[in-house]
């Protein structure tokens, strides 16, 4: 193909059915109506960087912004702001076509397009894909994934030259041809594994630690499985995954009868296996929706409210994914066996023999706990350990009953995860988890991967528990979960982007930018400077739950916070939850459910906000409740002021409170202004002089307009804990 761009002008090339298939797949891509002029004579291409596509979100005002044109790196911090535009468009191909060099090009075509493609995340992930004649808001690896998906379904279909012909032209704005693009050639298969929470977080909390990594990790790997199965059967490239994480999957398929047969075989394999293994605690529920080419376009000028696009369909798929969830083994219901299976054993009635951390199985292994437990347990230690994670497929073997390995469960689905903390034996067939260097002194990986894994360790290599996670906390010795996810998330990929917007390959773009805080950056973050401390329970596609010292979730909560709302420049929000376990012992689930409500309420109360003791917090007031903590603690521990002055500050709050509950009696502010002129008093009789200037500082922040500060009260519990040694 010499001389010969194909995508552009398909009729110059020889190979014109493929290149056809190319080109419409790249014009369906980003939604293009027909080919414009390419206007090169326009300055400043070359120095042009993505648009950073939360900007351009519906409701969220101000000028659009850029992310800085660099090669993917996991920590994210120089995307956090626009920073100097550098333009580095010969740097990146430098270093790209560098790595392509080191490839090995006599592998199997699979696996050298996986390595490509991580090559392609890696260089192109913040690069536009096009700045000439489009705004540069779509990042040229998502455009390219998503015209390789739609290429590989274009070919599957075995669409003739005549066909592909009818609907470029249609694609120009030939009127005769437009029937041609509401045939419905593609599917949208979304899928979700029901059951989760239950099924993660049912673990009590004598050794639940050991447990609740593993279980979260096997969920990911169980959806990871049946998507990437599904795609090798169809012989279908990873880039028809249009999204994976936090148990849900979306994929993009030729329409034909047999991709229909697959994917069902695919439920149904899945669905047996999850079933003879859990007892019906899980089950994986998809739904299909056609697409159409007409879906894939933008809305054209004046046609905006009527038009059916690709992130409505997505939409659709999502409800449809919420109706199947409920009559979720609708299937299972008439087969009397089945039903058992469902069911699941009887809870086990000799609980002191039951296994310690799920409490169902009555079989214990040497350590006192199930086979099952064990092995999530273990999974959880390696993951913990892991720089590599290696994947082999085969034929699926039936599953081994009773169940009492992750591992039986790979097998029935016909694949197995190692993972490796050395440098894997065989690289092709591993991903590098992340990090986005893929190449290995044996050779080149098959790609890379994020995944949210980290645990802290004691001296000796094991898991810390609960009791040592509430011992390093500051003042009083609890542990607490905090769970976050992003507000209004179905909404901004449905409606966010303007009617125009709603592309494949923006909705792409979007999706993954959100998730990669979670799975990269958020692991990144914990590992290196929150190590010691924090468990992360789970972080990847909008959320995160994690378990730490409960002093350090205030602050953590916050500068979660605040670096979500810079990596999408203000114009997403997280609403979180925390919560104080109120004893070492309290089981997770409870704890992690009580977060959950939490984060619930946030929602409920305005969103963007964080639930703590019980309220709902705006992220702005709790930094201001922060400072009065820091002068409350400051007071208590360094100037000798004594306990009295919470309660002093207490009562004044509870008077408060009545009065803005009732109107009346009249708050009196100079009750606590006495308070404190008495207190200052003493101390200066102490000769306490440093507490005088902080009780005035202290009580400048504290009353405004002769009221006390909104939420005072979490600001004397948050000091009030942090000052206090008992647990
Ligand atoms: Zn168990």
């Amino acid at each position: 193909m010499q001389g010969c761009y194909p995508h552009h002008a398909p009729e110059a090339c020889t190979w014109s059915r493929l290149a056809k298939i190319v080109t419409l797949a790249d014009r369906l891509s980003s939604g293009e109506r027909e080919s414009l002029p390419e206007d090169s004579s326009q300055k400043k291409v070359v120095e042009t960087p993505l648009t950073c596509l939360s900007t351009k979100l519906a409701g969220t005002n101000g000028a659009l912004e850029d992310f800085p044109m660099l090669a993917l790196e996991p920590d994210l911090k120089h995307w956090f702001s626009p920073g100097p535009h550098r333009t580095t468009y010969p740097s990146l191909w430098e270093a790209f076509n560098h790595e392509v060099a080191k490839l090995d090009k006599g592998v199997a075509f699979d696996l050298i397009l996986q390595q490509l493609m991580s090559l392609l995340e890696k260089y192109t992930l913040f690069m536009p894909a096009a700045a000439y004649r489009d705004r540069p808001d779509i990042s040229l690896y998502h455009h390219l994934k998503a015209t390789a998906a739609l290429a590989g379904c274009l070919y599957d279909l075995e669409i003739s030259e005549s066909l592909l012909e009818e609907l470029l032209s249609a694609l120009k704005g030939s009127a005769k041809h437009q029937p041609t693009l509401e045939r419905g050639d593609f599917l949208l298969v979304a899928a979700d594994v029901s059951g989760i929470q239950d099924f993660i977080y049912s673990v009590t909390s004598e050794k639940a630690l050991r447990g609740l990594k593993g279980r979260s990790l096997y969920l990911e790997l169980v959806c990871q499985a049946v998507a990437w199965q599904i795609l090798a059967n169809l012989e279908l490239p990873l880039a028809n995954l249009l999204f994976l994480g936090g148990g849900h999957f979306y994929l993009l398929l030729p329409n034909s009868q047999k991709v229909k047969e697959v994917v069902q075989l695919w439920q149904d394999r899945a669905n047996t296996v999850l079933v003879g293994a859990h007892g019906g605690r899980l089950a994986l529920v998809l739904h299909e929706e056609p697409v159409t080419y007409r879906n894939l376009l933008r809305a054209p000028a004046g046609q905006e409210k009527a038009w059916v696009s690709f992130a409505e369909v997505w939409r659709q798929a999502a409800a449809g994914l919420a109706r199947e969830k409920r009559r979720k083994f609708a299937s299972y219901w008439g087969d009397p066996q089945s039903v058992v299976e469902i069911l699941g054993p009887m809870p086990a009635t000799g609980e002191e023999f039951a296994c310690p951390i799920c409490s169902e199985e009555l079989l214990l292994g040497p350590e006192g706990i199930c086979e099952a437990c064990t092995g999530f347990a273990d999974l959880a230690r390696k993951v913990a350990a892991a720089r590599f994670m290696e994947f082999s497929r085969f034929d699926p073997q039936p599953l081994t009953l009773p169940f009492t390995s992750y591992e039986q469960v790979f097998q029935a689905m016909g694949v197995g995860f190692k993972f490796n903390s050395d440098d894997p034996p065989r690289p092709e067939r591993a991903l590098v988890l992340n990090q986005t260097d893929i190449f290995t002194p044996k050779g080149p990986c098959m790609g890379f991967t994020f995944m949210a894994h980290h645990v802290p360790r004691r001296g000796d290599g094991s898991v810390k528990t609960l009791e040592d996670l509430a011992q390093i906390a500051t003042g009083i010795k609890k542990w607490g979960v905090l769970r976050a996810d992003v507000d209004n998330l179905g909404l901004v990929f449905t409606e966010g982007l303007g009617p125009e917007d709603r592309t494949l390959s923006r909705l792409s773009t979007l999706s993954s930018l959100v998730s990669l805080f979670f799975s990269a950056y958020v692991q990144n973050l914990i590992q290196r400077e929150y190590g010691e401390s924090v468990y992360l329970v789970y972080a990847g596609g909008d959320d995160l739950c994690l378990l730490a010292p409960w002093s350090l979730l205030p602050d953590l909560s916050r500068r979660l916070r605040d670096d979500f709302s810079k990596w999408t420049r203000g114009r997403l929000s997280l609403s979180a939850g925390l919560y104080l376990a109120p004893r070492d012992k309290f089981p997770v689930y409870q704890a992690a459910s009580e977060a959950g409500d939490l984060v619930s309420q946030a929602k409920h109360e305005g969103k963007d906000r964080l639930g703590i003791f019980g309220q709902a917090v705006c992220w702005g007031d709790l930094e201001t409740l922060a400072t009065v903590k820091e002068q409350l603690v400051s007071l208590l521990n360094e100037h000798g002021a004594p306990r009295a002055l919470l309660s002093l500050i207490k009562a004044s709050w509870q008077e408060h409170e009545q009065y803005t509950q009732t109107k009346l009696p009249l708050y009196r502010v100079w009750r606590l202004l006495y308070g404190l002129r008495r207190m200052t008093e003493r101390l200066s009789r102490d000769k306490k002089t440093g507490a005088i200037g902080a009780l005035t500082e202290l009580e400048q922040t504290l009353i405004i307009n002769h009221h006390l500060r909104s939420h005072t009260d979490i600001a004397i519990r948050w000091a009030e804990y942090l000052t206090r040694e008992e647990g």
